[in-house]
């Protein structure tokens, strides 16, 4: 296929890089970042866009992603796939998706888990949302650049997918957090600890596949120095978006409120940013009672 690729970051390059090494013709944009070996360069979005098959973006928040859409809708054919794999707020995916879906494009949202580590091994999920003959179009570049794609409902729903999973994640890993540091002060053994949560009832994915505490469980970041991984500021990120997302569905969420509270220090007020989300382990470590 003809592919535009828009946002070359961290994500963004290595997702464009597999796409050529897939045999896809691959062009890219962006405004800061070179283009990886193999994708040509463009001198504008809407130059990148024009012209192909499918266009996939990968930017850092809804404003940019609107400002983005804007200038490529326009550009790109009718018929042409739109896949957003940004994670932005629901209610910018769903505008830019109308938008597109009026041009006669096919719009998927698509963000993604799996990281930096996901993106450069062709392991990501996708979490789609649009029409089912828009995630066709995208299902073959989802299967080059990730592992499981799963087609969530019409446009909005992959966002929606995205942030309750990451609000979930940001409780849990508080949640193993608090709990790491009320058994240290308790006496109890970290290894003991992990060997008794990991198989009970307070087994999750923070404590069972990324052991925020050093040294115990699988490899993690915190065997690293706590160097992300996934970085408080980009839990924080979405965990602002699940609340947002609430605020406007008239959602009670006061576990994903207190999370995001918990990173908004952490990352604003202490020195959280440029973290991995983990290190709430040595913040609570370090903590009293009474703040
Ligand atoms: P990044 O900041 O490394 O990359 C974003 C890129 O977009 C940058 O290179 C920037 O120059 C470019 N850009 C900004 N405005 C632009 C514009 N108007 N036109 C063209 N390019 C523009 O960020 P990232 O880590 O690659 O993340 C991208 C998206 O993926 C974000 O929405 C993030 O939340 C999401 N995400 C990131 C991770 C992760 O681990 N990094 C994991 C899952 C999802």
């Amino acid at each position: 296929m003809k592919i535009g690729f828009i946002g070359l970051g961290n994500m963004g390059a290595p997702m464009a890089a597999n796409l050529v090494a897939a045999g896809h013709q691959v062009t890219g944009f962006d405004l800061a970042a070179p283009c990886p070996d193999g994708v040509a360069s463009a001198a504008s979005a809407a130059e990148c866009a024009a012209g192909q098959d499918v266009v996939i973006t990968m930017l850092p928040n809804g404003a940019i992603l609107r400002s983005v859409a804007a200038e490529i809708i326009p550009a790109m054919g009718a018929g042409a796939g739109f896949v957003d794999c940004s994670t932005v707020d629901v209610e910018s995916a769903r505008a830019v998706a109308a938008d597109a879906e009026a041009a006669g494009l096919l719009p998927v949202d698509a963000p993604v888990s799996g990281g930096i580590g996901g993106a450069a091994a062709g392991t990501l999920t996708f979490m789609a949302g649009g029409s089912d003959a828009a995630f066709a179009k995208a299902a073959p570049l989802f299967e080059v650049m990730g592992q499981k794609a799963v087609h969530c409902g019409p446009s909005g729903n992959g966002q929606a997918a995205k942030i309750c999973n990451n609000m979930i994640l940001g409780v849990t890993m508080i949640a193993t957090c608090e709990a790491f540091a009320l058994a240290d002060k308790l006496g109890l053994d970290r290894q003991k600890m992990f060997d008794v949560v990991s198989t009970s009832s307070g087994y999750s994915w923070s404590m069972n596949a990324y052991c925020p505490a050093p040294g115990v469980g699988p490899k993690s970041p915190a065997d690293n120095g706590y160097k992300p991984g996934f970085a408080a500021d980009l839990m924080l990120k979405d965990l602002r978006l699940s609340q947002q997302a609430a605020e406007a569905a008239d959602a009670d969420t006061p576990l994903g409120r207190h999370a995001t509270d918990l990173y908004r220090s952490f990352v604003e007020d202490e020195d959280g940013s440029g973290r991995d989300f983990s290190a709430m382990l040595p913040r609570f470590e370090k903590r009293h009672r009474d703040g």
